[in-house]
């Protein structure tokens, strides 16, 4: 990795930011319940925590979840208040994905002292899932694992972004494809879950190559170990992503590219595929063949098969 590009890049990404939102740090910044199609074939619930904490110190170019963070690391104690307030309000789950804008094995970011406190308050779900990046995998995994109980499923959600390692190497991801690939086998050795998160059309990448590299993605996190992957379309917003825009340098895939990624996955029977449909409206704007499509890519995550394609009037 070459620390004068990182520096470079990072000083080029804070200056094209806006300003973060108002957070608070006893308050997670959202939480949900949604049904997912789960490891064990039914549709079940899933409630999604998205916890308040201090910004990753990694400054991938494409991401915009600094906006939902802190400056400082927060205080031990206010993760395990974080999840408290959350499951107070929100309706019964069988999984939870504890997601925090970064990495939880980030001690800056998630106390490691608050560990034991977390882990009682999710040991009664089936799946406890938390993103981290592959180069943060390492014993404390294992140590939280070995904190929830046996009948207790701990998936850990790893940012591949793109099997395209030149493009990989321009994401100022800090991370190799071997770095993944390690990460993820050290993980499933210890007997945990890997999700792979994917990048729908990264910045420096071709419209015509998209998918492609979407579909040769998935086969390089199934074969590293994963068992579930998350196609996202890559969004703008974060401001760095808007000047490479401009510039020629990024454009949002097309909602066609997400349908035919999704239905290669799928095709493939390696494991779950989903599509991320979170903002899906900015793709699917069409106020014709939008929704429809839209309600497609739904059901076909819903229940893992391809359904027919909806008759579409723009790209
Ligand atoms: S590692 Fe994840 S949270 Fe951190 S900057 Fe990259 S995409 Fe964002």
């Amino acid at each position: 990795m070459n620390r004068a590009i990182t520096i470079n890049v990072e000083a080029d990404l804070i200056a094209a930011r806006g300003a973060r939102n108002a957070v608070d740090p006893h308050v997670p910044y959202a939480f949900l319940v949604e049904p997912e199609y789960s490891s064990s074939g039914r549709v079940e619930d899933v409630a999604t925590i998205f916890l308040t904490n201090r910004e990753c110190p990694f400054k991938c170019v494409y991401c915009d979840l600094w906006k939902n963070t802190t400056p400082a690391r927060v205080s031990a104690g206010a993760i395990p208040g974080q999840i408290d307030y959350a499951l107070a309000r929100l309706p019964p789950a069988r999984h939870i994905k504890l997601y925090n804008s970064g990495n939880f094995f980030d001690p800056q970011a998630i106390p490691p002292e608050d560990f034991p406190a977390i882990a009682a308050r999710v040991q009664a779900f089936e799946t406890v899932i938390v993103e981290n990046h592959p180069r943060l995998c390492g014993p404390a995994c294992l140590g939280f694992r070995n904190l929830l109980p046996p009948t207790c499923a701990f998936d850990v959600a790893l940012g591949l972004e793109t099997a395209h390692a030149e493009v990989l190497a321009r994401l100022n991801k800090q991370m190799t494809l071997d770095d993944f690939r390690r990460a993820a086998d050290g993980l499933r050795r210890c007997g945990m879950g890997v999700r792979a998160f994917i990048l729908l059309k990264p910045p420096y990448m071709e419209d015509s190559v998209c998918v492609e590299w979407a579909v040769r993605s998935l086969e390089f996190a199934f074969d590293a170990g994963a068992e579930c992957c998350v196609l996202i379309p890559t969004r703008g917003g974060n401001g760095y992503l808007d000047q490479l825009q401009r510039a020629g340098e990024f454009a949002p895939p097309t909602l066609t590219a997400l349908e035919q990624a999704l239905d290669a996955g799928l095709q493939m029977g390696r494991g779950r595929v989903f599509a991320d449909l979170w903002n899906i409206e900015q793709l699917a704007a069409c106020r014709q063949c939008g929704p429809p499509r839209a309600a497609r890519l739904n059901a076909m995550n819903l229940g893992q098969c391809v359904l027919p394609p909806e008759i579409t009037c723009c790209p």
